[in-house]
């Protein structure tokens, strides 16, 4: 294992509810280290650039208008195995799906609105990390 950096989004629906530390302390306690997080309203140009790789599925155009329904909460985390590992906290994209504990399965309203985001990979990690944040903001 290797230490290792992850995009993460707290997601509007969450941020409406005002769970942003509950979904950091979750994220804290297992292992990861928020080093660097900012709270944005994200453009419509923004979300669709985010979500490019999703620009030809049927829920592309509902997915950016919740995207920027509120604000949200960009974070980089830091830990062993961060990408895995925050995927295994956030849970399944269906909340129907996703384990007893994890974000998803405690917050998620819907398999749209499900509350957080996290890179699927290190490769796309760095992608999404470098979308928002300059290298001088990563303090970890
Ligand atoms: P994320 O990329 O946000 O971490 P994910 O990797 O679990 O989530 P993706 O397949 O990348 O899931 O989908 C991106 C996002 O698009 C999901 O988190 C969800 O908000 C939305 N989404 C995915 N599938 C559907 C669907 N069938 N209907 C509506 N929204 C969906
Ligand atoms: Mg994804």
């Amino acid at each position: 294992m290797a230490l290792e950096r992850t995009f993460s989004i707290i997601k509007p629906d969450a941020t409406r509810r005002n769970l942003t530390g509950k979904i950091n302390a979750m994220l804290e306690d297992a292992g990861l280290r928020i080093i660097a997080q900012r709270r944005i309203q994200l453009t419509r140009a923004m979300a669709e650039g985010f979500y490019a790789v999703h620009a030809e599925r049927p829920f592309f155009g509902d997915l950016c208008d919740f995207m920027t329904s509120g604000p949200v909460v960009i974070q980089v985390l830091e830990g062993e195995d961060a990408v895995a590992k925050n995927r295994e906290v956030m849970g399944a994209t269906n909340p129907e799906d996703a384990a007893i504990g994890t974000i998803r399965k405690t917050f998620a309203e819907s398999i749209e609105a499900n509350s957080a985001h996290g890179s699927d990979s290190a490769e796309n990690a760095a992608i999404e990390i470098s979308y928002f944040f300059a290298d001088v903001e990563l303090v970890g």
